[in-house]
Parts: structure tokens; sequence; C-alpha cells
């Protein structure tokens, strides 16, 4: 925990709870590394800017290939342990519930789909990465809050990886980092670091 418990409590009390998706709500079956290869992309480069980077004509060939891979990914998802137990809770308690991720839309649907939380997310709280510029930007998370009418210190963003914790810093909300694999690589980053979701009803 890097905040006091008296701030931690507040945090957790907040209405507005965004989420990434894979690797957060759902187990991550990406192997980034892989597609890359089999896009023919150089090693260790973020997918979707190497692929904006391309010329059109190149990427879209591509980008019709990076979503069939995903959605093939999207119907093997399972949720991580404790994920139901939170999301009922804070549904409810009546909160704000929210998804930021660099998938696709078909891809979060069938996620969600084949994790059975699609009843949580109402698609218009669903920011993929069509809906502007992807984390780190802040730009979807600002988004969501200005739909919900919702202060910053009333937000909390949930991730599992630094462009999660990044965006949500940049937009100004606190921070929770689920950290699966017990590395502590981005506590820097969160307000709060667990090991599992459910650590977060209190
Ligand atoms: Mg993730």
């Amino acid at each position: 925990m890097t905040v006091n418990q008296a701030s931690r409590a507040q945090i957790l009390k907040r209405q507005h709870w965004i989420f990434d998706m894979d690797g957060t709500l759902t187990h991550a079956v990406h192997d980034f590394d892989k597609i890359r290869a089999d896009l023919g992309l150089p090693p260790g480069e973020p997918i979707l800017e190497a692929l904006s980077r391309l010329p059109p004509k190149l990427a879209q060939p591509l980008w019709e290939q990076l979503d069939a891979i995903e959605v093939d990914l999207a119907r093997q998802a399972t949720p991580v342990p404790g994920v139901a137990a939170l999301l009922a809770t804070l549904d409810r308690r009546g909160c704000m519930l929210g998804i930021v991720t660099r998938n696709s839309l078909v891809s979060v649907r069938e996620t969600l789909r084949a994790c059975e939380l699609a009843e949580y997310f109402p698609e218009k709280y669903i920011k993929d990465r069509d809906c502007g510029a992807p984390k780190p930007e802040p730009d979807a998370l600002l988004e969501l809050m200005q739909l919900w009418r919702a202060a910053r210190d009333d937000v909390v963003m949930v991730g599992d990886f630094l462009y999660d914790l990044q965006a949500g810093r940049a937009a100004g909300v606190a921070t929770i980092y689920v950290d699966y694999a017990h590395t502590a690589q981005w506590s820097e980053y969160a307000d709060i670091s667990v090991t599992r979701l459910d650590q977060l009803l209190t």
C-alpha cells in the first residue's frame, strides 16, 4: 500500500471506476511478441503506434489481421479471481463503471461475454482504441469523466500496466495498480497496489 489507510479508504469510496480490460478484469492471454511477429512488426514496439506509422495501404490488411487475432483471443479470455465480487459490489453501490482499452470494440464485447462481465459495462462507457488517442494519453478517461460529469477526486483508474497508471495520473485521478505478478514494477505510479481485485473490497 502506498497511501495511508485513511486516504486508501477515501479512494475506495469513489463513485466512478475506470478499468483497463486485458490483464486487469481478465487473464492476459496476449502474447504481444508473437502478435508483432505475425504482423511482421519490429520487436519491442507498441503495436498500435507501429501500425499507425505505416502507410495506410500497407497498414489496412494488418489492422484487419490484428482484429482477427484479438477476437480469437477474446473468446478464450477468462475472468480474474475476485472480479465478479468487486464489480457486483460497486454496482450495488451505484458506482459508474467504464473501460478504457487499447483493444478493439468487437474484441471487448467478445471478452466481456466470454467472462460473463458484460452486464456491468454499458457500451457507451467502453472506450476502445478507435475512441481517440490510446493510453497512456488521458483522453478517453477525460471523455468518460465528462460523460459522467465526474470530478477528478471521485474517479479511480484501475490497471495492470504502466500505461493505465500513467493515463490515470495524466487525467488527475487516483490510480490502482493490480500487480498480479507481485513485481511492484509500477508501484510508483499507483496510489494503491493490490494483488487481487477483491482486496479492494473493504
Ligand atoms: Mg492490461
